[in-house]
This record gives C-alpha cells, sequence and structure tokens, in this order.
C-alpha cells in the first residue's frame, strides 16, 4: 500500500490536493482518506481541486462534540490504518482529522508525515482547539514539513530532532498558483458598481463565537455606514453557530452580502477583486498576499507571525472600534495600503509539495532497503 493521505476539512483539502497529485507523478501510489469532519464544505473543496476520494470513513460521531468527534475519527482511521498497513500516513495542520490520523498511524508503528508543521501562537485557547491539535502531533510525527524558518524555530523549540523538520514553504501557495488562471467570478460580483471598493470578511473560529462574531458585525456595519463606495462580501461558514448571529446581525443591511461559502476558483477571483480582507482565516492570511490584498486578522494572536513580520497583515482583534479604525485607515490612506500591498508573499513560492514528495520517496526508500538488508 502506498502512502495515505487523511484530510477532513476544506483547509486541509485545498492544502493537500498539490501533495496528493505530486506523490501521485511520483508513482508513489497515494491514497487519499476522506475523513468527512466537514461535510459539504469538504466536497465542494474536493471538487473545486479535483480530489476523488478512495476511501470515506463511516462517521456517525457526534460533530458538535469534539472527544465524540476525535474518538471516533481515532478509532475508525485506526481501524483502516491496522488493515492496510500504508507506507505512511500524511496529516496537515490543526484538526481533530490530523490528530487522529497521526495518533492512528503512531500507534500502528506507521511513520507520520506533518504538513505545515510547526505553526505555533502560545496560546492552547487561542485558536482553540487547533494550537493543541498541532502541538500533540509533534512528538509523534517522524516528518515534519515545517512551512517556513519561523515554523522550524518553533519545532526546534519543542524538542524535535532537526534532521526530522524540513523547511518546504506551504502548500496553499500551489493551490494559489495552481489556481490563478482557473478562477470563476461568482454572481455576487455582478453587484458590485464601477468605483466602489470589496471587503472580503470571513469569520469562523470558534473562539469567536457569541459576542467576537458579533463586535465583527457591528464593525461592518458601522464600516458600510462610514464609507459609501465600500462593499462587504461575507461567504460565512456555514457552522450554524456563525451563520445565525451573521445572517441576524447583517441579513439586511445595504451594501453587506452574506452568502454562502465560495467554491475554491470563486472564492480566489473575489480575493483578487478585493481591496482588503478582514478575516480570522488561516488560509486567508497565507493566500492574500499572493494577490497583494492587505489583510486584518480577526483575532487576537496569529501563528502566522510571517505575515505580520512582511507588513502584509495586520492584527485587529474582534473590537468594532478597532476593526473600523484599523479598516478605515487603509481605505482613506493610499499610502498605508500601499505599504501593506506588493510585498512578497512570506509563505512559499508553490513547490512545497515537490518539495514534500522528493523527502518522502527518499526517505520511504531507504527505509525501505533498510528492512530489505536487515
Ligand atoms: N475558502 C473557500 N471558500 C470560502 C471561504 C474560504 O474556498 O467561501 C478557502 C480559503 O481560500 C482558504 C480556506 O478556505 O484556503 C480557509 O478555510 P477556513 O478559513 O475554513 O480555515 P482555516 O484556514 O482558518 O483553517
Amino acid at each position: 500500500m502506498g502512502i495515505a493521505i487523511v484530510a477532513g476539512t476544506r483547509p486541509e483539502i485545498l492544502k493537500l490536493a498539490p501533495v496528493f497529485r505530486s506523490l501521485k507523478d511520483a508513482t508513489l501510489d497515494p491514497v487519499w482518506v476522506a475523513t468527512g469532519q466537514h461535510g459539504d464544505l469538504a466536497e465542494q473543496a474536493q471538487n473545486a481541486v479535483g480530489i476523488v476520494p478512495d476511501i470515506v470513513l463511516d462517521g456517525g460521531w457526534d460533530s458538535r462534540s469534539l472527544t465524540s468527534l476525535s474518538s471516533g475519527l481515532l478509532d475508525q482511521l485506526g481501524s483502516w490504518v491496522a488493515g492496510h498497513q500504508p507506507s505512511a500516513v500524511i496529516v496537515q495542520g490543526d484538526t481533530a482529522s490530523a490528530w487522529s490520523g497521526a495518533l492512528a498511524a503512531h500507534l500502528n508503528k506507521v511513520p507520520v508525515g506533518h504538513v505545515e508543521a510547526g505553526l505555533r501562537s502560545g496560546d492552547t485557547n487561542n485558536p482553540f482547539p487547533e494550537e493543541s491539535f498541532r502541538r500533540l502531533i509533534a512528538p509523534i510525527a517522524d516528518f515534519h514539513f515545517a512551512p517556513t524558518r519561523l515554523a522550524e524555530k518553533n519545532l526546534r523549540l519543542d524538542g524535535v530532532r532537526p534532521r526530522q523538520i524540513w523547511v518546504t514553504g506551504n502548500t496553499i501557495i500551489d493551490t494559489v498558483l495552481d489556481m490563478a488562471d482557473r478562477v470563476r467570478a461568482p454572481a455576487i460580483l455582478d453587484q458590485v458598481k464601477p468605483g466602489e471598493r470589496i471587503i472580503l470578511l470571513t469569520a469562523h473560529r470558534r473562539e469567536s463565537w457569541g459576542e467576537g462574531i458579533a463586535g465583527i458585525c457591528r464593525a461592518a456595519l458601522e464600516l458600510v455606514h462610514r464609507h459609501p463606495d465600500i462593499r462587504i462580501i461575507f461567504p460565512a461558514h456555514s457552522n450554524p453557530r456563525v451563520r445565525e448571529t451573521v445572517e441576524a446581525m447583517l441579513g439586511a443591511a445595504d451594501r453587506i452580502h452574506v452568502i454562502a461559502p465560495l467554491a475554491y476558483p470563486e472564492f480566489i477571483a473575489v480575493l483578487k477583486a478585493s481591496h482588503l480582507v478582514l478575516s480570522d482565516s488561516g488560509g486567508v492570511q497565507e493566500e492574500a498576499p499572493s494577490f497583494d490584498v492587505p489583510v486584518l486578522v480577526l483575532r487576537e494572536t496569529t501563528e502566522r507571525q510571517e505575515a505580520i513580520d512582511a507588513g502584509v497583515a495586520r492584527l485587529v482583534g474582534t473590537d468594532p472600534a478597532v476593526i473600523v479604525r484599523e479598516a478605515s485607515l487603509l481605505l482613506t490612506r493610499p499610502s498605508a495600503h500601499g505599504r501593506m500591498a506588493s510585498r512578497k508573499n512570506p509563505f512559499g513560492d508553490g513547490k512545497a509539495s515537490q518539495r514534500i514528495t522528493d523527502i518522502l520517496a527518499r526517505k520511504l526508500l531507504a527505509e525501505k532497503e533498510l528492512r530489505q538488508a536487515g
């Protein structure tokens, strides 16, 4: 059996698709295991990047409970890994699927590759539970694919051996570059009038549910009130805890469009057309610099400090006064906006998946030869 790729959420699918393709090109026989952690969002992402899963887990857990989800995933992935003995299991990032895929492999003595290893916010409550999941994967992973030097440093500080870490770039840049020529303008862009500037808004983090999301919505209302030439497009996450607040507060607002999650080629089309992004998403912080779009990060901490250091993103939290102040600055001062746009993307060069494939091919071959010799 070849290498198993375990993925269940939208970002994992978007970030592992180029790795899957690259492994396939290298005839390493990858097998895509869809955990089903995200339902419709996952299917939308798989369709966008041309993934047809080889295996789909049965599900049956209560996805509103992190313990039910994690134990259900661990149980089903554990059985699958034990029964099929893949040559390695690759997980990505910081989700329940990633943690359970890594642990299921580790407990079956199958090597674990962690893509996007080493991101740290330094606060296990922020983002929750992502910071814990990625930290828990570190001690059991065998191959740590760090997207940046900072991530590499974080892993070393955690005690990971340097010879198990490779700085590869983030695979989302591979996906972004692959998609850049295949974007598809969604119908919502037809509603943008000449001369209007688009603000793309996304918010879904668990720690923002309730007050945080409400603060973000208040900021959106104040921004359209103050700036008559802006239009806010908000593809709201399908999670009901997010949608209910957002639809109640923004559903009837003028020049704010709360829409269903966009397919990736459509999302990238809106991102490209945007003047500014307000987002608590990890992936969006990584993608926006590729299109010279500044990001105001709607969180108190970020594990993507590279974006802050490069000057392409700024942390603003969820306090409406701060969001409105910082966004207004970028809307009214072209020089401030210009300083945040037109910077080099600090997250990668589009070749991360090829690097990961080369490393895995070399390492797995060396292990096979060692086994045969022994
Ligand atoms: N995304 C998308 N459609 C949308 C909103 C986001 O395809 O309507 C993509 C986005 O481009 C990014 C990923 O989803 O690559 C981010 O997912 P999310 O914000 O859910 O997760 P995070 O990156 O914060 O883990």
